[in-house]
């Protein structure tokens, strides 16, 4: 009988995956290289506990997937990848930071073919660890390790702009004064995301599963949190998740009653119907790789292309303005979902291959 593992392996379209298994703490290593078309892959590394190997094999082929059109729509010379660390509940932070070291002399012996920076579960103090082995190939460090830190903030100024654009569309005018947006998760980008909302004059709810989150985004913000279900059923111009995946879905989409979506969250489509099922009640989508390409652009663009804070923050703002307007545009002119958009766009990138990847040569598209 064929395993789902050998399913995944076998029907996927990337390139190849990379798996290890972590003998001393029963930890699974999963790195998917989706494609290679537009420049070495990279992607970050998440590191939570999974039901099974095949969920962790899925999860970060899907996430490297969303890399690969996530640089061909930021205009950056990267192909898409991702890393897994699938490891068991508990793990004790010397055993993590042993793993971590582990995986980053794998990242070290495939000479480049990866790069990767933080993501959901690892933190710039985790690259400052995993780089003790994986330099050069290791981005989003802390400043003191010479990185450029959490990438959280910088994802959220993109998140703005999209939903700029995206009220631009719906109500004549981008400005965010007024308008009622509902934040689901108050993290790495949740949090930076609703002060900036604040200070836009927005009417902000947020919800997040962690009391820790609720307690900071009282203490910095004065904000009380809804339940974490509300979010689905609250009225308001814009839901933006900033938690998980897979959170729009046949359960969630008819409980919405938002104007539109528009976070940072990766794969927040559970499947390609939901797009469909989107545009059906009338809900604008912002697709979650084009709007939450913040993160990897800072993040490469100042470690890599010698941008300041100011020059990165400007390049995510108008990089996200101008694309997002076109894939809306066409999504229109092609009667077509706005996921269906994105990929237009992307593909047509891609498919003029790496020429077209202009940030490191002076950001045209910016
Ligand atoms: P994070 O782990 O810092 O924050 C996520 C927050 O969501 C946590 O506080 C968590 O408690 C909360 N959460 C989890 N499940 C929830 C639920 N059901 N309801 C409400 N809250 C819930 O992660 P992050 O870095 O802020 O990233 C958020 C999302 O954005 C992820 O999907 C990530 O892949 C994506 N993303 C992040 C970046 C970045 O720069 N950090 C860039 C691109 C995409």
């Amino acid at each position: 009988m064929t395993s789902r593992v050998e399913t995944l392996l076998g029907r996927w379209d990337g390139e190849e995956v990379i798996v290890r298994h972590d003998q001393l703490t029963n930890a699974w290593i999963v790195i998917a290289i989706h494609s290679t078309r537009l420049g070495p892959a990279a992607g970050g590394t998440r590191m939570k506990p999974y039901e099974s190997l095949a969920d962790a094999v899925e999860d970060a082929q899907r996430l490297a997937e969303g890399m690969t059109y996530k640089f061909a729509i930021a205009d950056l010379p990267r192909g898409g990848g991702k890393a897994v660390l699938a490891v068991p509940q508990g793990l004790r932070e010397r055993e993590r930071a042993d793993l971590l070291r582990r995986y980053g002399a794998l990242i070290a012996q495939l000479g480049g073919l990866y790069q990767t920076g933080p993501d959901v579960g690892t933190s710039a103090v985790d690259m400052d660890v995993i780089a003790e082995t994986g330099a050069p190939y290791v981005f989003g460090r802390t400043p003191d390790h010479g990185g450029s830190g959490d990438s959280g903030p910088a994802t959220a100024v993109g998140v703005l702009a999209g939903m700029r654009v995206t009220c631009e569309r719906l109500f004549g005018q981008g400005a965010l004064a007024g308008r009622s947006v509902v934040v689901q998760g108050a993290g790495s980008v949740g949090l930076p995301l609703l002060r900036l909302l604040l200070e836009e004059g927005a009417d902000v709810a947020f919800a997040d599963a962690a009391p820790e989150a609720c307690e900071r985004a009282h203490a910095e913000l004065g904000l009380r949190a809804i339940a974490p279900e509300e979010v689905y059923d609250r009225a308001c111009d814009i839901f933006a998740p900033c938690a998980l995946g897979g959170i729009l879905n046949e359960r969630t989409i008819p409980r919405l009653r938002c104007r539109a979506v528009v976070g940072s969250a990766n794969n927040q489509l559970a499947s390609e119907g939901d797009a469909v099922r989107l545009r059906d009640r009338g809900i604008l989508y912002a697709p979650d790789y084009v709007v939450n390409c913040g993160g990897a652009m800072a993040l490469l663009g100042r470690e890599t292309l010698g941008w300041s804070h100011e020059e990165a923050d400007a390049r995510i703002a108008a990089t996200v303005r101008a694309t997002l307007a076109q894939i809306y545009a066409l999504a229109d002119a092609e009667d077509v979902p706005t996921d269906e958009a994105a990929r237009i766009v992307a593909d047509a990138r891609l498919e003029r291959g790496p020429a077209s990847a202009s940030a490191g040569r002076g950001g045209a598209a910016m």
